[in-house]
C-alpha cells in the first residue's frame, strides 16, 4: 500500500490563518494519523499581487498553536522541497511545456483589452463569458515566432466535447460539461503558474495521496482532472469536505463572523475548544456527545462519513463550547494559560487564589479582566451612585474593621446580620458593599473576593467610598 500523504495549501492573501483552513487542516492532519501517513503543508503564494507580508509565517505559528503539527514545510524542509510555490516556478514552465508539446495546451498572445471585448460579445450574445479558443488555432510556424517577441500566456486546450468525470469520496460521482469549462490560463504572462497548474503539478511531484479540501474547490477539479489526465498521472483520491457557513448559509465571512485564527487566540478561546467545535462542522459523534478530545475524534473519525454540507458556525456554541473546556481545565493549568494570556502582567499568586471563584462564569480567557481588573487595581469610578450609602459604608467599615478573623464566612455572616439589623435587602445591601469594594456590578463572589483582597486593602476601599 502506498503511504498516505495528504497536504494543506493555503495562500499567503489574508491576515493569518483562515478558520476555513483551520478545519481543512483538522481533516487532513487527523486523517494522516489515522493512516500513519504524512502531512504536509505548502505554502501557494504564486499570486503576487495578493501576497499579505508576514501572512505565511502567522499560518505556520497558528498551526503550531493548535497544534496540528507538519511533516514536511516550507519551515521544516523535506524530501521534496522547496514547499512555496514561489520557488519552483521553472518546474511549472517546463509542465507547461510538455503539455504544449503533448498538444493539450497553447500559447495565447490576447491583450486584456481583446478578452475584455471578448467577454462583453459572449455575454450580449448570451454565451458563457469564456475564452473563446480563437489562439487555439495559430499554427505552430507561427506562435514559435510570436513567442520570440510578444506578450503570451499559456492555456488549457479543454476538450470541446464531452463530460469530465470524478469520483468524490463524500460527494460520490461529479461530472461537468467539457463545454462549460474555461481554457483556463495555466502559465501567466509574467512566468508565474495559476492555481490551477501549480496545485496540480506539486500535488502529483509532492506525491499527495488524498486531496481533501473546501467544496469551494469542486468547480476547479474538473480542470485539475483534465491535467491529471493529460500529463498521464494517476488521480489522487478527491474528497471536497463542507465548507464553514454563516447562519445565513453563505460561506463564512468576515463581514458576519471573525474569520482569523488569530482573532480567536487574542480573544481567550482555547485551541481545543475550536478543534473539538470544528470536528462537528461535518461529523457527529456516534455517541452523540458534543464534547470530545482530539484522540477520541482520531479514534472514531471516519473521512466517508464527513457530510457534505454541515452545520452554521455558531461563534456562541464555540463560547459555550470553550466555557465547557475551561470548567474542565485544572485550577493550576488554568492560572497558567490566564497568566500567559495577559502576557504575564498580573501577579501569579493573585491569579492563582481568583481562579477557583471564575472557572464556573467565564466563557473564554478575555472574560477574566472585566470581571477581576478590581483585584489588581483599585476602582476609580462607581458603577453606581454611592452618595447615598456613606452613612452605611462608615458602618461597615467600621464593623469590618472590629472582625480578626478575616475568612469569606465570617465577612459574609457578618454583613448578613448588619443588612437585617439595618432592615435592608440583602441584594441592595450586597450591591452598595459590592460597588464600593469593586467599582463593578459585576464580580466573582464578594464575600471570597474581600477574602483575596485582605483586611487592610478592603477597609481603605470602603472608606474612601464613603467619603
Ligand atoms: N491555495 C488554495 C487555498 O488557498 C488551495 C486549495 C487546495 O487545497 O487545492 O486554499
Amino acid at each position: 500500500m502506498e503511504k498516505v500523504r495528504c497536504r494543506i495549501a493555503p495562500s499567503p492573501t489574508g491576515q493569518d490563518l483562515h478558520i476555513g483552513n483551520v478545519y481543512t487542516a483538522l481533516i487532513n492532519y487527523v486523517f494522516t494519523l489515522q493512516n500513519k501517513g504524512r502531512f504536509i503543508v505548502r505554502i501557494e503564494d504564486t499570486d503576487r499581487a495578493r501576497i499579505v507580508a508576514g501572512s505565511e509565517k502567522r499560518i505556520l505559528s497558528s498551526l503550531e498553536w493548535f497544534g496540528i503539527k507538519h511533516d514536511e514545510g516550507p519551515d521544516i524542509g523535506g524530501p521534496f522541497s522547496p514547499y512555496r510555490q514561489s520557488e519552483r516556478l521553472k518546474l511549472y514552465a517546463d509542465h507547461a511545456e510538455i503539455l504544449i508539446r503533448k498538444g493539450y495546451a497553447y500559447y495565447c498572445f490576447c491583450t486584456p483589452a481583446d478578452l475584455e471585448k471578448m467577454r462583453a460579445l459572449r455575454i450580449k450574445e448570451g454565451k458563457p463569458p469564456l475564452y473563446d479558443g480563437r489562439c487555439r488555432k495559430i499554427d505552430a510556424r507561427v506562435w514559435r515566432d510570436r513567442i520570440k517577441k510578444e506578450k503570451y500566456v499559456i492555456r488549457l486546450k479543454v476538450p470541446e466535447k464531452g463530460r469530465t468525470v470524478f469520483n468524490d469520496v463524500i460527494r460520490g460521482e461529479i461530472s461537468f460539461e467539457n463545454r462549460l469549462l474555461d481554457d483556463q490560463v495555466l502559465l501567466k504572462s509574467d512566468g508565474f503558474p495559476t492555481y490551477h497548474l501549480a496545485v496540480v503539478v506539486d500535488d502529483h511531484l509532492m506525491k499527495i495521496t488524498h486531496i481533501i479540501r473546501a467544496e469551494e474547490w469542486i468547480s476547479s477539479t474538473p480542470k485539475h482532472v483534465l491535467l491529471y489526465g493529460f500529463f498521464g498521472w494517476p488521480l489522487p483520491i478527491i474528497a471536497h469536505g463542507p465548507v464553514l457557513r454563516n447562519p445565513d448559509k453563505s460561506k463564512l465571512s468576515k463581514r458576519k463572523n471573525p474569520v482569523w485564527a488569530s482573532w480567536y487566540r487574542e480573544k481567550g478561546f482555547l485551541p481545543e475548544a475550536i478543534l473539538n467545535y470544528l470536528a462537528l462542522m461535518g461529523w457527529s459523534h456516534p455517541d452523540g456527545i458534543d464534547i470530545f478530545s482530539i484522540l477520541e475524534f482520531i479514534k472514531k473519525f471516519r473521512l466517508e462519513d464527513l457530510k457534505p454540507v454541515g452545520p452554521a458556525f455558531d461563534l456562541k456554541k464555540l463560547e459555550w463550547l470553550n466555557g465547557e473546556y475551561i470548567r474542565r481545565t485544572p485550577n493550576s493549568k488554568l492560572k497558567s494559560q490566564i497568566w500567559e494570556f495577559y502576557d504575564k502582567l498580573y501577579p501569579a499568586d493573585l491569579i492563582d487564589k481568583t481562579v477557583p471563584l471564575i472557572k464556573e462564569r467565564i466563557k473564554i480567557l478575555s472574560d477574566y479582566r472585566p470581571l477581576c481588573r478590581f483585584f489588581f487595581k483599585e476602582p476609580k469610578e462607581y458603577e453606581i451612585d454611592l452618595s447615598l450609602h456613606k452613612n452605611l459604608l462608615k458602618e461597615i467599615a467600621q464593623l469590618l474593621g472590629n472582625l480578626n478573623n478575616w475568612q469569606a464566612d465570617n465577612i459574609g455572616d457578618l454583613m448578613q446580620n448588619l443588612a437585617r439589623k439595618l432592615k435592608i435587602k440583602n441584594a441592595d445591601f450586597f450591591m452598595i458593599l459590592r460597588v464600593a469594594v469593586t467599582g463593578q456590578k459585576i464580580t466573582p463572589p464578594l464575600n471570597e473576593s474581600m477574602e483575596i483582597l485582605g483586611k487592610k486593602v478592603v477597609l481603605s476601599r470602603i472608606k474612601k467610598a464613603s467619603l
